[in-house]
């Protein structure tokens, strides 16, 4: 498998709130990047946003103007997968849908390059299931990065039953090139990060719904109490509440325990569209931008 320091091409599947940030930081560390969606104004929402994520790297003498118009300049956007066929590695970052990742691996598999590493930024969904619609399912791993990409430093790297001591190599090699904090964990449902943090954000939903207090008063208590910078209900808005609500309902159908049941003000919200930030209101109001 190739070397870290020698990935030149990277192809990212999704650009919404994760492909995008990953399509900045591959972009920042001098890779040339396709980001790939289904929808074009997803793309520009992308092409945006980054650009908005540099300047204000920029603004914070993080780094320099020219990194900045560098990195925007290697990334393109495209609408077909066929974009990716000379790509090293690729990350997929579409919708948390187990059906639609695995279509999209099976698509993936059958257009780029046998050697190619194909990671997934699934937040829960099985590296091992999705592997199994791979041809050779030793070069897919998970790389779940973590929301805002250029912000965060951890990386939680997954090896499913199948993946190679290279591609995990590889993997850590690239987390480095990002500077990025790896660490890795094995395929269980939610791995580590979303098997405590999913759970803690749904029973703060419980407490909303039960009138426990509100969304404010939740969130206060999180923050000055347990000293967690976002309050979960906030981090929910954030992170997406579909994407949450995803995620519940993986560990709630694979760990088999009632104790994942995704509370139903959760599922009422995405019912309704409120999804968090993405779209203006979650448990919160934004304004655009
Ligand atoms: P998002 O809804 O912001 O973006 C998903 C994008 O995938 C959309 O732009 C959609 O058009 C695109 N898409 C759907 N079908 C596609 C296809 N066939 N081909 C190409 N693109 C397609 O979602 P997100 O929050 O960026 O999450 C993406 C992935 O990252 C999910 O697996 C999620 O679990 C994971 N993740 C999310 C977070 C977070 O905080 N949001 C954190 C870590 C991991």
């Amino acid at each position: 498998m190739i070397r870290a320091t020698e990935v030149a091409r990277v192809g990212v599947v999704g650009a919404g709130t994760m492909g995008s940030g990953i399509a900045h930081v591959f972009g920042l560390a001098g890779c040339a990047v396709r980001l790939v969606d289904v929808d074009a104004a997803a793309l520009e929402r992308a092409h945006a946003s980054i650009e908005r994520n540099l300047s204000r790297q920029v603004g914070r003498e993080l780094i320099s103007g020219d990194d900045a118009e560098a990195a925007l300049g290697r990334i393109r956007t495209d609408r077909n997968l066929v974009a990716l066929e000379d790509a090293e590695v690729v990350v997929e970052a579409a919708s948390e849908d187990p059906a639609l990742k695995f279509r999209l691996f099976e698509e993936l598999a059958a257009r780029v390059g046998g050697e190619t590493l194909l990671a997934s930024n699934t937040s829960s969904i099985s590296i091992t299931r999705i592997a199994a619609h791979v041809g050779n399912p030793a070069r897919v791993i998970g790389m779940h990065f973590m929301n805002p990409v250029p912000v965060m430093r951890l990386v939680e790297v997954i090896r499913g039953l199948e993946t190679s001591d290279a591609a995990t190599d590889l993997t850590l090699e690239l987390c480095k090139r990002l500077s990025k904090t790896a660490v890795v964990a094995n395929d269980f449902p939610g791995f580590v990060a979303n098997r405590i943090l999913m759970p803690m954000i749904n029973e703060a939903v419980y407490c909303l719904m039960e009138g426990v207090a509100d969304a404010d008063a939740v969130d206060t208590v999180m923050k000055l109490g347990m000293n967690h910078p976002m309050g979960p209900l906030a981090l929910a808005d954030l992170i997406g509440l579909d994407t949450c609500h995803a995620i519940m309902r993986v560990l709630h159908a694979e760990l088999g325990d009632s104790k994942y049941r995704p509370c139903p003000l959760l599922a009422k919200y995405v019912a309704a569209g409120r999804l968090g930030r993405k779209t203006g209101r979650g448990f919160y109001r934004y304004e655009s931008g």
